[in-house]
């Protein structure tokens, strides 16, 4: 099932990123599957209907358990990231603190490689942060905030 479910989630990000209007390679390419697999999702073709429904209601969940399930399903941490950031359902604005150690824990926590440290302060890229919340919980300081816009 579990495999199944992947290619539920394969197949709603292949629908975004041609609706940003990718074409069927560049998107074949960023989910490392060929080319006609991308053209038999777009064309609805050889997919469980079922499987979609469960990748649908999995990108609802909260951003922390949407990302966790997306862990338990696929394998290949660059590919969650894809899957995790095209469909994520929200943007954020990440707030970093002046109250920040530059510690460097929340650039090991984060599963979106969104952290880094420069002159030993946090600094998230927003873009990429799917909102887990998982660097706001566990600074030391509570140096972090994450908002959903
Ligand atoms: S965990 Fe907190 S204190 Fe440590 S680097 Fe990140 S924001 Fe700074
Ligand atoms: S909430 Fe924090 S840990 Fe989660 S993706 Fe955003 S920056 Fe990374």
């Amino acid at each position: 099932m579990p495999k199944h479910i992947a290619s539920g989630l394969k197949y709603l990000t292949a629908v975004k990123l041609k609706e940003q209007g990718q074409n069927q390679q560049k998107i074949a390419d960023e989910l490392d599957i060929d080319r006609s697999t991308v053209s038999h999702y777009l064309n609805g073709r050889n997919l469980s209907w079922n499987s979609i429904d469960v990748a649908k209601t999995i990108t609802d969940l909260e951003p922390k358990d949407f990302l966790k399930m997306t862990q338990a399903i696929i394998q290949n941490p660059e590919q969650i990231r894809k899957i995790v950031n095209i469909c994520k359902k929200n943007e954020y604005e990440t707030i970093v603190e002046d109250s920040c150690i530059g510690c460097g824990l929340c650039v090991d926590l984060c599963f979106m490689k969104c952290i880094k440290l420069d002159s030993l302060k946090a600094q998230i890229t927003s873009r990429h942060c799917c909102g887990c919340q998982t660097c706001e919980n566990e600074c030391p300081t509570n140096s972090i905030k994450i908002l959903e816009i």
